[in-house]
């Protein structure tokens, strides 16, 4: 057996791999839709976490100097919020440069019609245009996650149901890399997990473009003043009306964030206008911000010692890019380059 029909795995808890696209501050649909499942995860798995910079500069690129200091942001969200970085691998994506080598590997293998194919790439076409973001960085998209993902030989991804037909293309990629290269690249499995999809304050997708996200540590009167701006039952118009909490957006925030008790509250004082919008908002950002203060303080001594970050972020850095080196070595001896 040559070194490079070596089998990959490398540690006995299975590698998994995950990131947060770098494209601002951390908004509450992170921590429901990512966050709270690696803090579940982490015990089980080989955790790498990753703040993915290079795909937040597929529509940053015009003013990229907002990137580094929203990285330092993320990495310190995400320990705040409970991610153990001496137990797992936090990284920011630029700083394994690696990954741009693999990705070029990659891109060589994959088929336009692959890409062309992705729903986000057809469905948001128009907006790209608008939005001057129809480039290559956001077509070759896919690309880069599969080398995301392969660089650390990753073999789990939490996802959520939505997702796991993109995950499929990574898999194409790395299967069609083992089949030219007799590779033993493991093909990532979807971990499928509780992603709840959050409404924006508007009630439309919640988008840094649109301005409607909910911030995951805003200081209480920040919170408040948000909260108070989310659509409810339009059925309200007064508050004499009742309403129904099923058409609330509010009503979908106070289930992920509040207890029983207050859930009946909320039913009741809706349907009968027994409460008013104001009084089940204030009580929605009290729950919010209940579970959300301890992480904020948190956050802010992180930010507020920048010598302890950094070398927290260059201890997770040092990690990622001794394995990505690591598996980029075995890349190349599967194809003859060394
Ligand atoms: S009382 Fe609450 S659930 Fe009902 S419409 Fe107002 S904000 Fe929504």
């Amino acid at each position: 057996m040559t070194a490079a029909n070596l089998p990959l795995k490398a540690s006995p808890k299975i590698r998994l791999m995950s990131g947060i696209r770098t494209s601002g501050t951390l908004h509450v649909g992170h921590y429901w839709g990512a966050l709270r499942n690696w803090i579940q995860l982490q015990d089980q798995y080989e955790c790498f976490f990753g703040s993915m910079d290079l795909h937040g500069m597929t529509t940053a690129y015009k003013d990229p100097g907002q990137i580094m200091p929203w990285n330092r942001e993320v990495i310190a969200e995400i320990i705040a919020w409970g991610v153990n970085p001496e137990k797992n691998v936090l990284f920011i994506q630029s700083l394994v440069p690696e990954v741009l080598e693999l990705f070029m590997i990659f891109a060589n293998l994959t088929p336009m019609g692959w890409l062309e194919r992705v729903p986000t790439w057809k469905d948001s076409e128009e907006e790209n245009k608008a939005s001057d973001t129809h480039n290559l960085g956001r077509f070759s998209y896919p690309v880069l996650q599969a080398a995301d993902i392969s660089i650390f030989l990753g073999a789990k991804v939490p996802v959520g149901q939505d997702q796991v037909a993109h995950l499929e293309l990574c898999r194409e990629i790395v299967r069609r890399f083992n089949h030219l290269y007799k590779g033993k690249l493991p093909e990532p499995q979807a971990l499928l997990t509780d992603t709840p999809v959050l409404p924006g304050l508007d009630g439309r997708k919640m988008s840094k473009s649109y301005n409607n996200g909910l911030g995951l540590t805003l200081e209480e009167k920040d919170l408040r003043k948000r909260v108070n701006l989310m659509v409810t039952d339009p059925a309200r118009a007064r508050r004499e009306n009742p309403g129904d909490p099923e058409k609330c957006s509010v009503y979908g925030f106070h289930k992920l964030y509040s207890g029983d008790e207050d859930l009946r509250w909320v039913v009741n004082g809706c349907r009968t206008a027994g409460i008013g919008c104001g009084d089940c908002k204030g009580k929605l950002s009290e729950n919010i911000n209940n579970l959300s203060k301890e992480p904020r303080e948190k956050k802010k001594d992180l930010l507020n010692n920048p010598m302890q970050l950094d070398s927290i972020i260059a201890a997770g850095c040092s990690r990622a890019r001794d394995e990505a080196q690591k598996t980029l070595k075995i890349v190349k001896q599967c194809m003859k380059l060394i």
